[in-house]
């Protein structure tokens, strides 16, 4: 695997890669690696013939300074898993490289896609993905990029980003992958509390509850969502939100139907967690 912790050095070795006509797989990920992130690697890798991984913690997507200060990091541990995935390079960067004291260009979604959800929870945090990614997609120069259901608003932006904008990159979205127990695996899983680590299921929980009730007939949205509130309160949480969208055009829903899907976010402690299920899809795990 190589190691390019400089944009020339990765800008090289793609156009080597390049010239060899190869087809070049991206994953961005914030590292503390799990495999939800090695899901997007193995897809890639299915599709391509180079992976190239980036790991950087993108400071002008946090909404707040303790949620930065406190965000994993592992970076020989996700080492050794990139290498589990034939990783061919790994992305590194310094925040003086990627954002330069005079920096001033910034990509800012607008519009629906945005308006509800994380956008409207987390201030600024789409602007400071998009930059980031159209950044990253800038000097990877990939040919696909891979990324998480897990984060589905912010797929749904980066597609629009992609189509509006004419970037020359395809962009895939790859399921969510889950614990065993059904919680959705997350970079910020390991900073709960173990108390809260077994409650946080009640939002694996509530998605599954609120798929087996839209199947057997209910299909106002503001019944499931308000059962779904007062189940994760129950155990412990604060709930940022809970909506029903459209899967594509992300406006809320009133009426639920196969196109729908639930997200949500609450906060076990400090730690913030996010979930979504659409309602076509059955929910991957049983509960009792
Ligand atoms: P992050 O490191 O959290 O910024 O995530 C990097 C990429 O991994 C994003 O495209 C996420 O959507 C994706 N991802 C994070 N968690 C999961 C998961 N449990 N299953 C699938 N993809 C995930």
């Amino acid at each position: 695997m190589e190691l390019c912790r400089s944009k020339t050095e990765l800008r090289q070795l793609i156009a080597a890669w390049k010239r060899e006509g190869l087809r070049i797989g991206f994953v961005p990920t914030m590292g503390a690696l799990h495999e939800g992130h090695l899901s997007l690697m193995r897809a890639a890798r299915q599709e391509c013939d180079r992976i190239v991984v980036s790991i950087y913690v993108n400071p002008t997507q946090f909404d707040r300074k303790d949620d930065l200060d406190a965000y994993p990091h592992d970076p020989e541990r996700d080492r050794d898993l990139l290498k589990t995935v034939s990783c061919d390079a790994l992305f590194t960067i310094n925040n003086e490289d990627m954002y330069p004291d005079d920096f001033s260009t910034w990509v800012i979604p607008e519009g629906s896609l945005v308006g509800g959800l994380c956008g409207k929870s987390r201030g600024s945090h789409f602007k400071g993905v998009t930059t980031i990614v159209t950044k990253l997609f800038n000097i990877v120069g990939a040919h696909k990029a891979f990324f998480g259901q897990k984060d589905y608003q912010q797929f749904a932006i980066i597609q629009r980003m992609v189509r509006d904008l004419d970037i020359p990159i395809e962009v895939a979205s790859c399921p969510t992958v889950r614990e065993a127990d059904g919680l959705a695996l997350s970079s910020r899983n390991q900073l709960l509390e173990s108390t809260h680590r077994e409650r946080s299921l009640a939002i694996a929980k509530s998605l599954a509850w609120a798929t087996l009730s839209f199947r057997a007939g209910q299909k106002k949205a503001s019944l499931i969502l308000a059962e779904m509130v007062k189940r994760i309160e129950e155990a412990g949480a604060k709930v940022d939100y809970i909506e029903a969208v459209d899967c594509e055009s992300l406006a809320p829903k009133e009426t639920l139907d196969d196109q729908s899907v639930i997200a949500v976010a609450a906060f076990f402690g400090a730690v913030r967690l996010i979930d979504n299920h659409i309602l076509k899809d059955d929910f991957p795990v049983q509960f009792p």
